[in-house]
């Protein structure tokens, strides 16, 4: 097949034109970046990793009736999906503290919230994407207050459906990250899950020994990285084939 058009390329994957109108290959890339692309690195066979785990888990919630954008994996690294106009917001679902929440309010890592947390960020690299209220999303325009129930219900629907999931392959779903789209057919609109759900943009731990399996290891210099994402793939049945890590490479600041 001849080589797509490039629409847009991000830190973990490359967006390329369709086969059809109305869609996009989302292509996994092997690199890595943390502090909002301070830090950089290669994990060889993420690429392969994210795709296969990204595309069960966006199968398995489309089974329970929530709409995603994945419409079916090409080869190892691309997966066709729907062209959705991204609504410009980082949905995080918090379960248990961590990261950028135990440092702004001073909680220790580990400790479960009292009732999951749904915060929102304004997905805007330049400005850092800064944590944003429902009242910002809605006088900026980001999205309309019947969007954001939606996107609110959806987030906390595939927060259920991965904490049992993840619950019963001995992981602890700590938190993540959605976004979601707007995807027209005909005059309507959906509101569907779009990008990926990996341990890139999850914390997941093991629930009996809380070593983290997700990107906190490559952000804090951990190792053990594509080693861990493969341990994530092999506990959810789906290890690819030639999803083999064997090395993990960090060129280091930038
Ligand atoms: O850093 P923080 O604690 O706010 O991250 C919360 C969750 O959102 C983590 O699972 C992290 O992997 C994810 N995240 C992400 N992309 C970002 C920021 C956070 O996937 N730009």
């Amino acid at each position: 097949m001849a080589r797509r058009r490039q629409i847009y390329e991000g830190k973990a994957k490359i967006i390329f034109e369709g086969p059809e109108p109305g869609t996009v290959v989302q292509y996994f890339k092997d690199d890595a970046t943390a502090g909002n692309g301070a830090k950089s690195g290669v994990i060889t066979g993420k690429g392969v990793l994210n795709n296969r785990i990204s595309e069960y888990l966006m199968l398995r919630l489309g089974e329970m009736g929530i709409p995603t954008h994945f419409i079916r994996s090409l080869n190892m690294r691309e997966q066709l999906v729907r062209e959705v106009e991204i609504i410009p917001l980082e949905v995080v679902v918090r379960n248990v503290v961590a990261g950028s929440l135990s440092k702004r309010f001073g909680l220790p890592e580990g400790e479960r919230l009292p009732r999951t947390l749904v915060e929102y960020y304004y997905k805007n690299d330049a400005l850092n994407d800064p944590l944003i209220s429902e009242e910002h999303i809605v006088t900026f325009g980001w999205a309309h207050p019947q969007e954001l129930e939606e996107i609110q219900s959806l987030a906390l629907r595939v927060n259920d459906f991965l904490c049992g999931l993840f619950t019963g392959v001995g992981i602890t779903l700590v938190d993540f990250k959605l976004e979601f789209g707007r995807l027209w057919q005909d005059d309507e609109m959906r509101i569907v899950l779009a990008d990926e759900i990996s341990p890139d943009n999850c914390r997941l731990w093991d629930s009996q020994t809380q070593e983290k399996m997700d990107k906190d290891r490559f952000r804090r210099d951990m190792g053990g990285v594509g080693e861990a994402y493969q341990e994530v793939a092999r506990r959810l049945g789906i290890l690819p084939e030639n999803g083999q890590v064997e090395t993990v490479s960090t060129e280091g600041m930038r």
